[in-house]
């Protein structure tokens, strides 16, 4: 792609440097971007990666500190006011408080984020807070722990216990946790999740399967839709819906009477919200995705790597991000599954 001309993605109101925005072509303005730091992982989540066979990038593959700090400046002045590490695992990659602490550093940067499965959380916990981190978002599937290592691969729920308690005890609550749901799985704990929330004043977010899977075990009847989620509790718990604080809100939220509590339904398959959607990814081996289902991806480690200026990144991002898809199509007869699985674009 030519780094020279257009214009029409980047509005620039600067005299030396471009404060700006990236928009695409369907006008939605991209505030919102994940960086993956590996594509590897301590778990094995049915719905993401396959116990064996899928490959990992080396470690001169990977974008090094100094190459996501340096991209990480050139998207907030873009317009990018939110990050979120994400993986793979993140707290595999080692020094990983030290990247979390130059992001936070980044002036315009609003929130830093991270998704993690929270299985070295606890030993990593003083030093993710030192670095400034304060948004953890913690997969966890079931609330049974044969269910949880049936579902993951580890036997982790004893840790997301001790987690809990330590985020609470610093203060960092309430705490997200992430439940995807999968028929004949873990949908018989749409209720005790409610429940988890309601005792814990926790936010669960219950997130639709969606076809990004390894093992490409997807399959429509799979997926438990969020309708069926939201009247699984609300026939039990009246549940009140709490107003959108952006109109890019993945989740619709709901609390309980009494207000303690909140869950957050994604509706990602069932109910797409592509039309509001503001964020890219940036995948652990440089590659920029516009789409979770992007079929083609914007090699921003090559460009780096052959010594483009930050100029020249700039405008390859903003030419990259005109070309946002305008949806998933995981509806449409025709889709494709991305080549790339969850566990490698970065969740
Ligand atoms: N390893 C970290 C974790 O699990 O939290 C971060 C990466 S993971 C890929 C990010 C999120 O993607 C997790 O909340 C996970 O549950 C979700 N995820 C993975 N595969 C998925 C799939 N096929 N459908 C829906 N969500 C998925
Ligand atoms: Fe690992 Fe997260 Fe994928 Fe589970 S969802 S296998 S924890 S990357």
């Amino acid at each position: 792609m030519s780094l020279a001309g257009r214009e029409d993605s980047l509005s620039t109101s600067g005299k030396n440097e471009h404060t700006s925005h990236l928009a695409d072509s369907y006008g939605r303005v991209i505030r919102d971007l994940r960086i993956s730091v590996t594509d590897r992982c301590n778990f094995r989540c049915v719905y993401c990666l396959p116990e064996q066979g899928f490959s990992q990038k080396t470690r001169s593959e990977l974008l090094n500190f100094d190459e996501i700090e340096r991209l990480a400046h050139i998207f907030v002045r873009l317009g990018i006011n939110k990050i979120r590490i994400t993986g793979g695992e993140p707290l595999l990659r080692r020094g990983l408080p030290g990247l979390l602490a130059r992001l936070n550093a980044i002036s315009g940067l609003q929130d830093l984020a991270m998704t993690t499965n929270g299985f070295l959380l606890a030993e990593l916990l003083p030093d993710l807070l030192s670095a400034g981190l304060r948004r953890f978002n913690i997969s966890l599937d079931s609330l049974d722990g044969e269910r949880f290592q049936k579902m993951t691969g580890r036997d982790g729920l004893p840790r997301v216990h001790t987690i809990m308690t330590m985020l609470e005890e610093a203060g960092v609550s309430p705490v997200k946790f992430n439940c995807v749901l999968i028929r004949g799985m873990n949908d018989d704990e749409i209720l005790s999740f409610a429940e988890f929330a309601q005792s814990t004043g926790h936010v669960v977010r219950f997130i639709e399967f969606m076809p990004l899977d390894a093992g490409q075990a997807w399959r429509r009847e799979l997926v438990v839709p969020g309708r069926e989620v939201y009247e699984t509790i609300h026939s039990r718990d009246p549940l009140t819906l709490l107003p959108a604080r952006s109109p890019s809100e993945t989740a619709r939220r709901y609390t309980f009477q009494g207000g303690k509590g909140e869950i957050g339904i994604i509706s990602s398959v069932t109910e797409p919200f592509c039309g509001f959607c503001n964020r890219i990814r940036l995948t652990a081996d440089g590659k920029l995705r516009t789409c979770l289902f992007s079929a083609v991806e914007y090699d921003l480690k090559g460009l780096l790597r052959e010594n483009a200026s930050d100029e020249d990144l700039l405008r390859f991002i903003a030419d990259s991000v005109v070309h946002k898809e305008r949806g998933h199509r995981i509806n449409e007869p025709d889709f494709i599954r991305p080549d790339r699985t969850m566990s490698c674009i970065g969740g």
